[in-house]
């Protein structure tokens, strides 16, 4: 077995982390946890998106937060674009990156963004043949792929199709995403083994929910299958809509850990890391949801 040297994390915090926590933080606090991030080392950070403020108040202060966090020349500052009125808000900030989202899942489509997902690719569609005109860079996520909420189960053949759908389109990277955290490595396997016959490897993310504690775990399986970069949540933020009390997503500390561990370089400093995810947990009156973070953090800090 061998591993990759190096492996890349796209920090979700700002945007999926918060959006999924019940308490708004102000503006502010929001720059200074970003400016923090941008300081570890960390070459991904999704700052916030630009969905309708009805939708996720959290985050009606995305373009503030965009235009005032320190932006480093090596760091890219992704925002989540839901359709052609979020990425001219996007545009007008100078954003040069976007995330957008499908899903294979038909009912978590409809709950979620109110379509079809043969009617969300057309959206995509128009979003990304506007983006690709101002030279930005598209991610794509996939929610759902391994079990949804209201389906059940989901099957990697559509998985791939919709990878290979999104990659022709433009998108630069196709993320795999646990939103329920159902995943196990066989499951993780076989969804690979599938999702490769449409998506070269290279081009593939996963991205991890630790609902039922299998999040590391299941990183290390797709590891052993050769992926290459992993989405991860600083202090574990944002819970899981579905299963309430449920961790969402897997704590960026622990991921960091266990590559460290490996011998598996991420160009992350945990230390930087602990006190970015302590500064934060603060801010929401709790303590960090990564038991790295636990162990190490009041040494650090
Ligand atoms: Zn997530």
């Amino acid at each position: 077995m061998t591993f990759p040297h190096h492996i890349k994390i796209v920090e979700v915090s700002p945007r999926d982390g918060l959006q999924n926590e019940a308490q708004t933080l102000p503006t502010q606090v929001k720059i200074d946890f970003i400016n923090l991030l941008s300081d570890t080392g960390l070459p991904v950070i999704e700052t916030t998106s630009f969905v309708s403020p009805k939708w996720i108040p959290q985050l009606a202060d995305g373009g503030e937060v965009y235009q005032s966090i320190q932006k480093k020349p090596n760091v890219n500052y992704p925002v989540l674009v839901p359709n052609l009125k979020g990425l001219e808000a996007a545009i007008a900030v100078g954003v040069k990156e976007i995330a957008v989202f499908t899903t294979p899942s038909e009912q978590f489509s409809q709950k979620n963004a109110n379509c079809s997902v043969t009617e969300s690719l057309h959206r995509i569609a128009e979003v990304v043949d506007r983006a690709k005109k101002q030279r930005i860079r598209i991610r794509a996520y996939l929610s759902c792929v391994l079990g949804c909420p209201y389906e059940g189960k989901v099957m990697p053949e559509k998985v791939g199709e919709l990878g290979e759908i999104l990659l022709r389109m433009g998108c630069y990277e196709i993320v795999l995403g646990d939103t329920i955290g159902v995943g196990t490595p066989p499951k993780i396997k076989r969804l690979l083994e599938i999702v490769c016959r449409h998506v070269p490897l290279k081009y593939l993310a996963v991205h991890f929910h630790d609902t039922y504690g299998l999040a590391l775990v299941n990183i290390y399986s797709a590891l052993e299958f050769g992926i290459g970069i992993i989405d991860s949540s600083v202090a574990g933020l944002g819970g899981c809509p579905y299963a309430k009390g449920a961790s969402g997503n897997i704590a960026t500390e622990d991921v960091v850990h266990l590559l460290n561990g490996m011998g598996i370089d991420t160009g992350v400093d945990l230390k930087k890391l602990i006190a970015a995810g302590r500064f934060i947990s603060k801010h929401l009156g709790r303590t960090p949801q990564s038991k790295v973070n636990l162990a190490l953090g009041e040494a650090i800090s």
